[in-house]
């Protein structure tokens, strides 16, 4: 009985591993009815069943309980002709034929038996005996199987991620349409339990590991399957028929509870994932993977726990995607551009320089906005090749254009980390020198929380960068956490106050004077100032009136493609001879 608990067999899914010999038995025998039967304290219960509809019969009277306590081979040729049998469940059903062997563990504990069954009185071989005999072979290296290595894992003696994927197969072929609630506890992000490795050693965070399985344990409940599916991280299944809502509400108390209570343990960085599916319509990887996309969006909320969603698992998926793609996208010639949007001088009306700016049409995806894709490879190492592959084309350009006799400054964004890059200073100057460009030539525009992710590293390259006679141009100002304190001593030439401000210029004098107040600060500490996302010509003459420097805009013109911006310049040129009017 102990050994047969230990396998955790009893009560568990129909299983196709075992099926397929049932099968098989009925078809050497040519019998109708074929079972692995276990033999539990008071009943036989069958793993596997052909022919027969229940999923247990007493064990009072049942041949298999005899294979089992014999261990031995049984043959009943006739249920009608036998005294002892005949009175039995199965031969007051009219059950004439009975050939049994006993399914017996490597260490000799016998735990029922692989059976086949007849309507009509029949004899056997001694070769359908050794078949028999082998087949119930083939079950006992199946259960042996199912708890060899990659099953169980080896630290907690919890069944392993391959156990969950098997399992989940099997759930889809029992109740196909049934949805079922899937849970992932993740015990820490991966810095954590770094961390805790480097402080306790590994020894210590395998015995954490332990008693958080054993705390999973208990908060799951008896008879439910608790999954070791990755190092750090546990599964399991919501009791069949639980309702989503009360389900995770419960779910969210009780973790709340256990980290309350786990004050040094590892429950207490422990994020959990949830996810709802149909086993018949979702492959076993992709409920696993779900639960993984929704522990990742749970460690970003408060109570650490979060319900798989497809829609933010598309945008997860799409930011891969497009992560996947940059590197491609940057060796191709048809993917990436530069197109090019106008600075106005304020005082002149004239186009005093252009900001360069990524375009990438997609293969698949067709065109992706910057605003989407620059955040992902900024944080990827395509960030370095990003601001490569623009400051090559943006200074080309620049060279077209001072050989037009147009005198342009280029600016151009740069990330964080070219601020970390080695080396970013010298290949931008090299760059202007094979273009033949001065530096004023070039301006760098940087955002103040690129700064301030290394402020102290950014500081060096900055202050190289612009003794090298290069412009830096704080960009999308007033929307980082920007210390003044600091700002005032980085060696920038040109403030960018962010659209966001502009865009609220007509909305009230608290906004004005916002970027009144920015303009002034600004230009006290030396800065030139460029009101980005000019729309309308009150915005122009507002930041006019305010003494701002330079503009750029919709009002203006938008990001060009570089046909249409030389076409552009041309005609504005004309105009421009009108524009200082408007400033009257
Ligand atoms: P940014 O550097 O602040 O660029 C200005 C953005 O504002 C551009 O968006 C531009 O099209 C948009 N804009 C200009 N005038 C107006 C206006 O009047 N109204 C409105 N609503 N928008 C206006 P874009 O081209 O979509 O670029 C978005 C951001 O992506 C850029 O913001 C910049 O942070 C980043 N980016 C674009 N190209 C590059 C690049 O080559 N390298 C890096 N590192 N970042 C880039
Ligand atoms: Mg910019
Ligand atoms: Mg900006």
């Amino acid at each position: 009985m102990n050994a047969l608990q230990a396998l955790n067999l009893l009560d568990t899914p129909p299983s196709e591993s075992f099926d397929r010999i049932t099968r098989m038995a009925s078809q050497i025998f040519n019998l109708p009815i074929s079972a692995v039967s276990l033999t539990d304290r008071d009943r036989q219960w069958f793993k596997s069943r052909i022919g027969v509809d229940h999923c247990s019969i007493p064990r009072d009277k049942a041949p298999c309980g005899q294979v089992a306590e014999s261990a031995e081979v049984l043959v009943i040729p006739d249920f009608a002709q036998d005294a002892f049998y005949a009175d039995s469940v199965l031969g007051r059903s009219g059950i004439r034929f009975y050939a049994g062997a006993p399914l017996v563990t490597r260490e000799g504990y016998s735990l029922g038996a692989l059976c086949v069954l007849g309507t009509e009185p029949r004899t056997v071989s001694p070769a359908e005996i050794a078949a028999l005999t082998d087949l119930a072979a083939m079950v006992m290296a199946q259960i042996e199987l199912q708890h060899a290595f990659g099953r169980v894992d080896p630290l907690s003696g919890l069944p392993s991620r391959n156990q969950f994927l098997d399992d989940l197969a099997d759930l889809a072929a029992e109740h196909p349409d049934e949805a079922r609630i899937a849970v992932l506890i993740d015990l820490g992000r991966p810095e954590q339990v770094s961390a805790y490795s480097r402080v306790m050693g590994p020894g210590r965070v395998d015995d954490l590991v332990r008693e958080a399985a054993r705390e999973l344990r208990r908060l799951i409940g008896p008879g439910r399957k608790l999954y070791h599916t990755a190092a750090t991280q546990f599964t399991f299944l919501a009791p069949r028929g639980a309702q989503q809502d009360d389900y995770v509400r419960l779910l969210a108390d009780e973790h709340r509870q256990a980290r309350q209570r786990s004050i040094t343990g590892m429950l207490l960085t422990s994020a959990i994932g949830v996810s709802v599916f149909k086993p018949c319509t979702t492959a076993p990887q992709d409920a696993l993977r779900s639960l993984y996309s929704a522990v990742q969006d749970a460690r970003s909320l408060h109570d650490l726990i979060s319900v798989y969603s497809s829609v933010a698992d598309e945008a997860y998926q799409r930011r891969y995607q497009l992560l996947q793609d940059f590197g491609p996208a940057l060796g191709a010639d048809d993917q990436l551009r530069l197109v090019f949007q106008p600075r106005i001088d304020l005082s002149t009306g004239r186009c005093i320089g252009a900001e360069a700016l990524l375009r990438w049409d997609h293969p698949e995806l067709g065109p992706v906005s910057p605003g989407e894709f620059v955040p992902v490879i900024e944080l990827s190492p395509h960030a370095q090749a990003m601001t490569a592959f623009v400051l090559e084309r943006a200074l080309a350009q620049a060279r077209c254009w001072q050989d037009a006799g147009h005198s342009l400054v280029m600016s151009v964004n740069i990330s964080a980390a070219n601020l970390i890059e080695s080396g970013f200073g010298q290949s931008v100057e090299a760059g202007l020198r094979r273009y033949g460009l001065a530096p004023w030539q070039l301006e760098l525009e940087v955002t103040e929380s690129a700064i301030m992710q290394n402020a102290e590293q950014a500081r060096r390259q900055l202050d190289l960068l612009a003794a090298a006679g290069i412009r830096l141009a704080i960009d999308d100002f007033g929307t980082g956490y920007s210390s003044l304190a600091y700002l005032q001593d980085i060696p920038a030439h040109v403030v960018k106050i962010d659209q966001s401000f502009v865009r609220k210029l007509a909305d009230g004098e608290r906004e004005r004077s916002l970027v009144h107040s920015m303009i002034h600060l600004s230009h006290d500490l030396g800065y030139r100032v460029v009101a980005e996302g000019i729309e309308t010509a009150e915005a122009a003459d507002q930041v006019r009136a305010m003494a701002c420097d330079e503009a750029q805009g919709y009002l203006f013109a938008r990001p060009l493609e570089i046909g249409t911006f030389e076409t552009w310049l041309r005609e504005h040129e004309q105009d421009a001879r009108y524009e200082p009017a408007l400033a009257s």
